[in-house]
């Protein structure tokens, strides 16, 4: 299970010269997950107190990595949606069966047929299909952020390659 701890130091910074820092979503209550490259630490990082950062920061871990982020404080559009999938955790000791209920660039709401034992700060790798044209396979590692019952609210870590399509995908 991820470590999820509070009250992560950052600040304004230029992204390094020929490195583009991942982005990542802050949601409406200016808070955001990231996560340390070199230790995968998840932390929260909260804006409320901070009008004016970004775009990108530099942050530190308490693994002593210093790692960038690109912050999109933009409120991304969530899509209803009915999409199957599945979901396991990421070293393979679990599966199952999902439905995709919700979709952003930020992450997935996902409907469970039992509850698994998810709770939040855990590492999923989920798998599904969008229902457009080329059937754009989503393969994506999320992190839970909310469960009420058999409903989760994950967000997306990591790499974005299927980004531009799961764009068009929302704007449709
Ligand atoms: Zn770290």
């Amino acid at each position: 299970m991820a470590e999820i701890l509070p009250a992560l130091p950052f600040e304004t910074a230029q992204a390094p010269p020929g490195q583009e820092p991942p982005t990542y979503y802050v949601d409406e209550n200016r808070q955001v997950m990231v996560l340390c490259p070199k230790c995968e630490r998840a932390r929260n990082l909260d804006f409320t107190q901070h009008p004016e950062v970004g775009p990108v920061i530099r942050t530190w871990c308490k693994c002593g990595n210093e790692y960038f982020c690109r912050l999109e404080f933009r409120r991304t559009y969530r899509k209803r949606v009915n999409l199957r999938g599945t979901f396991g955790l990421p070293d393979g000791s679990m599966q199952g069966d999902m439905t995709v209920t919700d979709i952003s660039l930020g992450g997935v709401g996902m409907k469970l047929p039992t509850s698994y034992g998810l709770q939040p700060g855990m590492f999923l790798d989920v798998s599904f299909q969008l229902d457009n044209l080329k059937g754009t396979p989503i393969q994506r590692r999320v992190l839970v952020r909310t469960v009420h019952g058999l409903s989760i609210g994950a967000e997306f870590v990591g790499h974005r390659e299927r980004d531009k399509d799961l764009g068009y995908y929302l704007m449709a």
